[in-house]
């Protein structure tokens, strides 16, 4: 492979805290090239109606937003490549990036902002029916189950949020729960438990999603008892939690034991000096639009001291 260019500044990633970053980067001088991802935009592109994003009274869609943040970073020259990582170098500097196999990227200083994907339960039914009632965005899909029985599985904040979402929709939503227990705050879970149109199905295994175009029903489990029950449902939402998109980072960047990079507390650095991590890749606890953002601005921030202290900028 000799197609090889160099870049000052390399974002991977082309999320809230990938755009800011951009932004951040492209206004200072450091000539920022960004290779979006094979979801451009990222998460906020699978969601509708977005109304915690400070500076939009009247909320905007997400993929509208998202569209703005690419304009924004475009408007002070980022360059934007429409494709994926598939493999890095942090063994020596510059550092290399290697795009789609074809384009070899080195970076004086490089941005991660790859983001987190939903988890899914690995059913062979599941990966059949989705996107034909089968979800893992009740913001995004529960408009379409409106006045009908859906069921959403997981237990975590997330699933009792979304629960909650649908149940203001549904008909009925049963909550599907693998424990006894609910992992959500105890708020949530007081919220949850007292709906009266949420069923809370408690030490139970969602063993198939039936249908052949579309959901018609999930056969559950219920561990304790063994019994088997049909749940005549429409819509199968999955909550049970986000994967940070860092394989390709593996055993170059620190990371926790859910794959999430390790940053310095109050930085956006990482193990390697130069390059720096930001958004959902990094952060398992906020995981909101404006903290990923921040977080964009500070590995851009520091990503320029990076640049000035090497002589690089
Ligand atoms: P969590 O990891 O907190 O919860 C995941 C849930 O899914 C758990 O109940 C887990 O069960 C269950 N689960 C995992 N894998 C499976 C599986 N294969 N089959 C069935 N169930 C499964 O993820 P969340 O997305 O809910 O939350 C992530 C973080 O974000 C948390 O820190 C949460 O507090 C935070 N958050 C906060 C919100 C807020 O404050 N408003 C809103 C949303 C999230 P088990 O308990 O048995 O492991």
């Amino acid at each position: 492979m000799d197609n090889i260019e160099h870049v000052k500044t390399l974002i991977i990633g082309s999320g809230p805290a990938g755009y800011t970053a951009a932004v951040y980067a492209a206004r200072a001088d450091m000539k920022p090239l960004m290779i979006a991802g094979l979801q451009p935009g990222g998460q906020l592109t699978i969601t509708t109606e977005v109304e915690n994003y400070p500076g939009y009274p009247e909320g905007i869609q997400g993929p509208e937003m998202m569209e703005h943040f690419r304009k924004q970073a475009q408007r002070f020259g980022t360059d934007i490549r429409w494709s994926y990582v598939s493999s890095v170098d942090f063994s020596k500097k510059p550092y290399k990036v290697v795009m789609e196999e074809k384009i070899t990227f080195t970076a004086d200083t490089v941005i991660v902002a790859t983001g987190a994907s939903a988890k899914w339960l690995g059913l062979p039914s599941e990966e059949r029916l989705n996107g034909f009632g089968v979800s893992a965005c009740a913001v995004c899909d529960g408009y379409f189950f409106r006045k009908q029985d859906v069921a959403i599985v997981g237990g975590g904040d997330t699933a009792a949020e979304e629960a909650s979402y649908l149940a203001k929709l549904c008909n009925k939503v049963y909550m599907i729960v693998r424990k006894d227990e609910l992992r959500a705050s105890k708020a949530m879970q007081h919220r949850v438990m007292n709906t009266p149109n949420i069923e809370m199905l408690f030490n139970t295994e969602t063993l198939e999603i039936l249908g052949e175009k579309s959901v018609d029903g999930v056969k559950v489990l219920n561990n304790k008892t063994k019994e088997e029950r049909v749940l005549a449902v429409t819509g199968f939402f999955v909550a049970i939690g986000h994967q940070p998109n860092t394989q390709i980072f593996k055993g170059l960047l620190d990371m926790d034991e859910q794959g999430y990079i390790i940053t310095v507390p109050g930085t956006s650095k990482t193990n390697i000096p130069g390059v720096f991590a930001c958004g959902d890749a990094q952060d398992k606890v906020y995981r909101q639009a404006v903290t990923a953002a921040g977080t964009g601005c500070m590995a851009a921030l520091d990503a320029e001291r990076f640049l000035s202290s090497h002589g690089l900028h």
